[in-house]
């Protein structure tokens, strides 16, 4: 079975009739950039920058993250890989920098809490474009965004770090070229969802994260087992979010992927490419199985699947629905 697997995540993930969906991994642990380049991925669609902050016993030094950062971009050699800024709070917390909070969920998380410690994040930036110098393949992505002012600050402190590590690299009298990063935002706060023309402007790319994005427009703790049943990213209402962010982004013409678990689900990734998705990005196991399914269904009927669930009510029906569907195609 393991060689069958391997030899799948060889192959593209192109539908019977042609289509492409390109297939990123979600990474964030040295074993995972380790094997990286044998994984079957087209890059990296999430870099969890706060994993390897949580093996530390304080914030890495921009030396320690330089290093961390020009691995990564080094085993992908030339194909894209989207860090994301630091992402703490919420359920994920850094044992050098606690942060105590009645509803955590909804508190100083992502974004807002490195706009808030400027030296954090310009720090951060200033290790990736470093690691950068002379690969051009950094995507940079900002975790939880609420609203317009926090981009144009993130945006604003990039350039900052741009400018500076530029004028560095110029005083040491080097001629090599440091590129401009390609800048995302992703989409997990219900409310930009209604932002996507003003974000479209601004920036680059956006990835929906849709495990926060479910458990924000459900009104669900995604890690509270007493309401595990109603956290599900099949309910309806996140599928009509999904569709309705793809077909904004089409028309605002800004290049939209997915990096939630959702895609690494094969009836996840059915849905998500017919809702239109050409890039998904998930764990490296989820691969394999990911690139057998959309080699198995054609994209027509892939959109016929999701039209028959976008009219059903019930995340439940919409299971049913498509574990039958995924039994037919084997
Ligand atoms: C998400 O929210 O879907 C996501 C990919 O980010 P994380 O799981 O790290 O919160
Ligand atoms: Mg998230």
């Amino acid at each position: 079975l393991r060689s069958i697997y391997t030899k799948e995540a060889d192959l593209s993930a192109t539908t019977p009739d042609g289509f492409e969906v390109r297939i990123h991994l979600n990474a964030g642990l040295s074993a995972d950039t380790d094997i990286g380049h044998s994984s079957g991925a087209d890059g990296v669609g999430l870099y969890r920058t706060e994993i390897p902050f949580m093996m530390e016993d304080r914030f890495p030094s921009e030396e320690t993250q330089y290093h961390i950062y020009r691995k990564v971009l080094e085993s992908y050699c030339g194909r894209p890989v989207t860090m994301r800024t630091l992402d703490v709070g919420g359920d994920k917390s850094l044992p050098y920098f606690p942060i105590n909070e009645d509803n955590p969920f909804l508190g100083w998380r992502g974004i807002r809490m490195t706009l808030d410690h400027p030296e954090i994040f310009l720090v951060q930036v200033r290790a990736m474009l470093r690691a950068n110098l002379g690969m051009e393949s950094l995507n940079i992505m900002f975790p939880m965004i609420t609203s317009i002012n926090e981009v144009d600050e993130a945006l604003r402190l990039t350039r900052q770090a741009y400018r500076e590590v530029s004028e560095e690299i110029a005083a040491q009298g080097s001629k090599a070229h440091l590129a401009r990063p390609r800048v995302g935002v992703m989409i997990e706060v219900p409310g930009i969802i209604y932002q996507l023309p003003a974000l479209a402007s601004r920036i680059d790319f956006i990835s929906v994260g849709s495990n926060d994005l479910t458990q924000y427009l459900l009104a669900v703790d995604r890690n509270n087992s007493r309401v595990a049943e109603l956290y599900d990213s099949y309910h309806p209402a996140v599928l009509q979010a999904l569709r309705h962010i793809f077909d904004q982004a089409h028309q605002c013409g800004i290049p939209v992927s997915v990096c939630g678990e959702l895609a690494g689900e094969p009836a996840g990734a059915l849905l998500l490419m017919a809702m239109g998705y050409r890039q998904l990005s998930m764990n490296i196991h989820n691969i394999p199985k990911i690139k057998w399914v959309i080699r198995k269904c054609r994209l027509d009927e892939a959109t016929s699947i999701l039209n028959e669930v976008m009219a059903l009510e019930c995340p439940t029906d919409v299971r049913r629905v498509m574990a039958q569907h995924l039994d037919r195609l084997g």
